[in-house]
Parts: structure tokens; sequence; C-alpha cells
């Protein structure tokens, strides 16, 4: 059944974008199942695109191709094919065996997240149209990736937009371990697949710990949202003075011990802190502590544009506090995972925590996610990464 959009609200799927909101709807059929294949018709009766449909959903439909051409499961394995011969251009398995095999609205498959993690894939479905499909799309994985395991983390916060429970658990395969070691570049890193964030780790900040490692030596280093020590082993590993890892989470900091010990690198150079990042940047600054590198990686704090104000508060707080820190010629290395905030205004609040702050300071370099999770020309918002490195003046 077709969806009729209202006058004049063909415009942003003339240009390729890929969402439909509810408000640009006219009608829809009582029948139409949730992810099920939809057209859409601009109001003069013209097709646009052929869509999942997400009854509950804000973004009501999303574009699977704007061409008049069976979805079906021919469909999703030319575009599954398609994403891993753009990894294997990467060369991404020279640095890693784990990164972002297809990403969503990207690679063209709206609400589709895998990543792959040696010989196991992690797969996230977080739209009504993924999920429709999800059993199909396992089984092309399998066949063309030849992985047997996959294991489901669909258990993202964004589902509930979709009228989604959360799922995780085996998908594909069978007594596969979930706690793994994987390596970056030549730093190894244990992995919790089962519970770790995302899917397991940030696999999006691989390129950036590399370049933190590659300004490390002889460094004071305070890392603070440190996970399980992505940035810190790297620091480390290039010869870092001393390195202090800031988190919340006592599981994340017990796997970052396991990290430092299965790399060999030395663990008299390293402190871990369980705390607020907030609280601890306010306490080193009352002790007049100070440091020659400061990264700052927090998490998402403005999921949508609507938490954009309090997010930019938040971000501004401890970009501040982190200035204030840093020795002259110290350098921040410092991010945004929000897709509420582009990459302009992220710059625009860290020039603002300078000013306050009262010191000078450079970009050196602006900085993204890698290119395994890359952004489609019609879907900037598939650009959620952004960081800058700056100098203090
Ligand atoms: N830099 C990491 C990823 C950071 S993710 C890497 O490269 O792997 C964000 C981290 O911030 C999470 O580990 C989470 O536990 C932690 N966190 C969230 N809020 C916090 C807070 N207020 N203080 C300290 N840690 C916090």
């Amino acid at each position: 059944m077709p969806i009729t959009l209202n006058p004049n609200r063909e415009k942003s799927l003339l240009r390729r974008h890929p969402w439909v909101f509810a408000s640009a709807i006219k009608s829809v059929d009582q029948e139409t199942a949730s992810g099920s294949t939809v057209d859409l018709l601009s109001s003069e009766g013209q097709f646009l695109a052929r869509a999942s449909y997400s009854p509950i959903s804000q973004i009501r439909a999303r574009v699977w191709t704007f061409n008049d051409e069976p979805v079906d499961r021919e469909f999703f394995r030319r575009k599954i094919k398609s994403a891993i011969e753009v990894r294997q251009r990467l060369k991404v398995e020279g640095q890693t065996n784990a990164y972002r095999l297809i990403h969503a609205e990207s690679d063209g498959i709206p609400g589709l997240i895998v990543d792959r993690y040696d010989d196991v894939l992690v797969l996230q479905s977080l739209t009504a149209g993924s999920e429709f499909w999800k059993e199909t799309i396992a089984d092309i994985l399998v066949e063309e990736t030849g992985i047997q395991n996959i294991y489901e983390r669909s258990d993202a916060d964004v589902r509930e937009l979709e009228g989604l429970k959360p799922v995780t658990g085996v998908l594909r395969g069978a007594n596969y371990d979930l706690r793994i070691t994987i390596y970056e570049h030549d730093l190894k890193f244990r992995v919790d697949l089962e519970h770790g964030h995302k899917t397991g780790f940030y696999l999006d900040q691989r390129h950036n710990r590399h370049r933190v490692g590659e300004f490390a030596k002889d460094r004071d280093v305070l890392n603070c949202f440190c996970y399980t020590g992505g940035f810190s082993i790297h620091a480390l590993a290039n010869g870092a003075k001393s390195v202090l890892s800031v988190d919340s989470s006592a599981d994340a900091l017990a796997l970052l011990e396991e990290n430092i010990a299965i790399n060999r690198v030395p663990a008299d150079r390293h402190t871990s802190l369980e705390g607020d990042v907030f609280q601890l940047l306010r306490k080193f600054r009352d002790a007049n502590r100070s440091f020659d590198m400061i990264i700052l990686d927090p998490p998402k704090f403005a999921p949508t544009a609507a938490h954009a104000e309090k997010a930019s508060r938040a971000y501004k707080d401890i970009n501040l506090l982190a200035f204030k820190l840093l020795r002259h010629g110290g350098m921040l290395f410092t991010y945004s995972c929000s897709g509420g905030i582009d990459a302009a205004l992220f710059q625009k609040i860290v020039a603002s925590a300078a000013l306050d702050a009262g010191v000078d300071a450079t970009i050196i370099e602006h900085l993204s996610q890698g290119s395994d999770h890359p952004v489609s020309l019609h879907f900037p918002e598939g650009a959620y990464l952004k960081g800058l490195i700056c100098v203090k003046g």
C-alpha cells in the first residue's frame, strides 16, 4: 500500500535524504504492517522512493531505495556486498580485526549497525524496518563474510522510539566466547561483547587513539571518560611519562587493568580513578594539578538537537576546566559524539570555554569518526563524532 505525502513535502526525498517525518504524511492504510515496505508518493501521485514503515516513530518511513526496484533478499545482498567492498578498499584489516562493517543509513541500510570483532559479528537493529529484515540480513551476512557467529546487541535506547523492546543474544552460531581479544594497530584490547558499551568497543575512535599515541612521549596525560582505556594504552605504549585514567564505571576500569596486563605496558606509570569527571576536574583545579595532555571523550550529552542547550553547558564546563589544568603548550583532545551538536557548534563551545578560562589556544587538527563509519553525502547526520586537537598558548 503506498503512502502519500502532503503537498510540498517531497523536497527532502528529492535531495535523497532517507527520512520521512510523520508530519509530511497525508495518509497511510490502516493495514500497513510495522517494518513493511511501502511506496512513497508525492501529493501528485509521483513515485519518490521505496521505504520501511515505522508506525510509532516520528521518523515514520526510512528509504531503502529511490529507484523503482524490488526490496528483497537480493537487494540486501547487494547493499551488504558493497559495504564489505568499501572496507576491503580501506585496507582496514591490516590495522585491526575489529571494525564497523555496516553503518546504517550511510551504507544504505537504515537502522542496521554491524560491527566485526574478529570471528564474531555484532548486530544492532534499531528500527522497525531493520527488524523486519533481520533474519534475512543475518543469513546474508554469514554467506557473504564467511563468519558463522552473529551476536545481537539490539539494546540501544533509541529502539523505544520505534516501539521495539531490547533484544540481546546469539543470532547465529553457537558456543563462542563473548569476552574476546581484538587488536588495534599493534595493541590488544579485551572486549566484553555481552555487556560492553555500544557493541562492545568504541571502534569509531581507532584513528584518534593512534593519534594520541603519536603525541604522548614524555607527557603527563589525563584521560577523562576512559572506558576500557583505549587512549590510555596507546599513550602508555608510546612513552607517556604518566597516565591518569578516569571513569565512573568500575567494570570498564576492571577491563582497563586487563588491557594494561596483556599489552605489557609500564603499569607503574598508570593510575585508574573511579569517579565523576565533572567533580574530579574541579578537585584537580583546586589542588593546582596540571597535565601536558588531556583527553575528553564524554558520552553522548545531546542525542538530538532538543538536548543541545543543556549539553552545550556540560561540554563547556569540562573543556573550560581542562584548559585550566593544561600546562602552557599542553594539548587538549576533545570530542563530542552528540548527534544534536554539529562540528561548527562544537568548535564554538570549545572556543567559549577557552575564552572563559582566560587562555589562548589554537586548533591544530579537526578529527572525526574512522572511515569504516562512512557518511552519506545525503545524510549529514551520519557524521556524529567530532573532535579537535587544541594547543594551549
Ligand atoms: N574514550 C573511550 C570511550 C569513552 S565512552 C574509548 O576510546 O574507548 C564514555 C565513558 O564515559 C564511558 O566509559 C562511561 O562509563 C563514562 N562516563 C559517563 N559519565 C561519566 C562521568 N560523569 N564521569 C566519569 N565517567 C563517565
